[in-house]
């Protein structure tokens, strides 16, 4: 089973997003903080980030320079209400695989996470 962690501010969505992606078949999980990402990745191994990019403490961008720090090698999807092309940009550079905006479309959600499992590397 593909794994999934969350990592949104927003505890709502986490939950709401972690029955919808439980419902198709993922194992999820999520952090509501950027700074508890690299602990999590520790205890349990993640295929997939859905990464929010403006979280405080540490924003989204913080953690895929971290990763990128880490040399940690892991799919990311940012998903932001900030759905901009200069975010795009951004989280594309730092290693992220694909953007999606906030509020998401379910359906549209799910095509881009296969898309992106599927992919080498
Ligand atoms: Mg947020």
């Amino acid at each position: 089973m593909e794994s999934i962690l969350i990592v949104d501010d927003d505890i709502n969505l986490c939950h709401v997003l972690k029955d919808e992606l439980e419902e198709v078949g993922y194992e999820v999980g999520f952090v509501n903080s950027g700074i508890d990402v690299l602990q999590a990745l520790k205890k349990r191994h993640v295929d997939l980030l859905l990464l929010d990019l403006k979280m405080p403490g540490k924003n989204g961008f913080e953690v895929l320079k971290d990763l990128s720090d880490n040399s940690i090698k892991i799919k990311v999807i940012v998903l932001t209400a900030y759905a901009d092309v200069k975010s795009a940009i951004d989280s594309a550079k730092l290693g992220a695989s694909d953007f999606i905006s906030k509020p998401y479309d379910f359906d549209e959600l799910l095509i881009t996470i296969r898309k992106v499992l599927q992919k080498d590397t």
